[in-house]
């Protein structure tokens, strides 16, 4: 059985990976002509570094990112709300890393270059058409640069992992409706800083009515000043502007400053931070309506081709890991060399319910809802005492709800059996 594989993102590179190590051929087309280090930065949660570290890449992720010690909120006039360990720190058997998704793709790709070879990844192949037959798969692609069609591909089965804006998905759902928009814009942007807090804290303040920011670092000791790479964002509600859902798009710093100019923290001047950003990307939180159905015979699809998910709660990388390591579990059983139809069903059985609830959580109760609940409670208004506006154990509470949802629950973690 060979399997192609559409798209060396995240997904599609942990997808070569496992198959590999199930002992299963594949080949991975990529519609760019190079693989460039883009995006900024990305969270590695304890569920998606179980699979990172099965496949044996803790070392190389360890070497490159910053294990997460803990998750910090703050209102927006700096106030500490509430801290919580995270991974390894809060007694999981697996860390929580943050990383450049830059980084976290090379690692990726460099690990299927060493393990499958230099030709296993085909760049410049853009995915036109697919069809299928009993027996088979046919992939068609052009050229990216020239747009002149390439010759086409067989496989017994192929994998859409084409991203945000999936050509697969596409042919698979032909009347798919556009990327929908949730009101909020993010800008984001990597600022060279000395380390603030303890160096290894993600840092929450505000809410999306006035301005949320959001800081974590992402690469340390990046120069003889011993400075790191932090990575930020900040959000607010605000009528559409692009929704295409292009993750380079450049942004610009009058668009937002205004929603984070009275940040002034003892721990951190907000908007000198933001100001002295190595260069700033403004991105549309945008997803899709879950799909009833991924498999289609010997097509299905995986990440966020699958299941485009707002960027909040560090789950969209963790569940195109997830997806890709479940899939493998499936087709590395016996019966699917017999029956890779109903294997692809299989996957899509287990992994299509899950997804759907993080993609609903993600709208509506996301795991920052800590900041909502703050925000209302006091009107957005500073407070004497934390304990007078929520207690420890709610805000315990709302923590685990979104663990729960998203697969990442310490406890069930641990008890929850191998996926491949
Ligand atoms: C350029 C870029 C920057 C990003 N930056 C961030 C970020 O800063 N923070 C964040 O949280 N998330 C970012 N993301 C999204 C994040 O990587 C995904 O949400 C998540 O990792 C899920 O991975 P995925 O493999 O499903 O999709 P992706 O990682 O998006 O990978 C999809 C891949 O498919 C390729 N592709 C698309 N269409 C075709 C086609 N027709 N034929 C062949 N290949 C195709 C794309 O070029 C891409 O390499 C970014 C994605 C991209 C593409």
């Amino acid at each position: 059985m060979e399997v192609l594989i559409i798209g060396a993102g995240i997904g599609g590179l942990t997808l070569a990976l496992s198959l590999k190590a199930a002992g299963i051929p594949c080949r991975v087309f990529e519609a760019a002509p190079t693989i460039k280090p883009l995006g900024v930065g990305i969270n590695l949660l304890p569920h998606a570094m179980r699979e990172m570290q099965a496949l044996g890449l803790e070392p190389a992720l360890a070497a490159k990112g910053i294990e997460t010690r803990q998750v910090s909120f703050y209102n927006r006039f700096g106030q500490h709300i509430f801290t919580e360990p995270r991974g390894r720190f809060a007694g999981y058997d697996w860390p929580q890393y943050s990383i450049h998704r830059g980084d976290l793709q090379t690692v990726l790709l460099d690990a299927v270059i060493e393990r499958l070879g230099p030709d296993a990844v085909r760049t410049g192949h853009r995915l036109v058409d697919a069809e299928q037959s009993e027996h088979g798969v046919v992939a068609r692609f052009e050229d990216t640069e020239t747009g002149e069609a390439l010759p086409p591909v067989a496989g017994d089965i192929l994998v859409g992992c084409d991203g945000i804006r999936s050509t697969t998905r596409s042919l698979l759902h032909p009347d798919d409706g556009p990327l929908v928009y949730s009101g909020i814009t993010m800008w984001r942007g990597i600022t060279r800083w000395k380390p603030f807090l303890d160096g290894a804290t993600m840092a929450y303040a505000g809410w999306l009515e006035t301005g949320k920011v959001i800081f974590y670092p992402v690469r340390d000791d990046v120069d003889a000043e011993g400075r790191q790479e932090i990575n930020w964002l900040c959000e607010f509600y605000t009528p559409p502007r692009d929704p295409s859902g292009d993750w380079s798009r450049a942004g610009e710093i009058d668009d937002f400053l205004w929603a984070c100019r009275d940040m002034t923290f003892d721990w951190l001047d907000v908007p000198a931070f933001v100001k002295a950003a190595d260069f700033i990307l403004e991105y549309p939180m945008v997803d899709k309506d879950p799909l009833d159905r991924w498999s289609f015979g010997r097509l299905t699809l995986a990440g966020d081709a699958a299941h485009p998910m707002y960027p909040r709660g560090s789950n969209g990388a963790g569940q195109a890991i997830l997806d890709a390591r479940c899939l493998t579990g499936h087709l590395a059983r016996p019966s699917a060399a017999l029956d890779p139809v109903a294997a692809l069903k299989a996957y899509e059985a287990d992994r299509l319910k899950p997804t759907t609830d993080v993609v609903l959580a993600n709208r509506r109760i996301p795991p920052d809802a800590i900041l909502r609940e703050i925000f209302e409670r006091t009107k957005d208004t500073p407070f004497e005492n934390i304990d007078d506006v929520i207690s420890q154990e709610e805000l315990l509470a709302l923590s685990t709800r979104y663990k729960q949802i998203a697969g990442f629950e310490r406890d069930s973690l641990r008890a929850r059996d191998d996926l491949v």
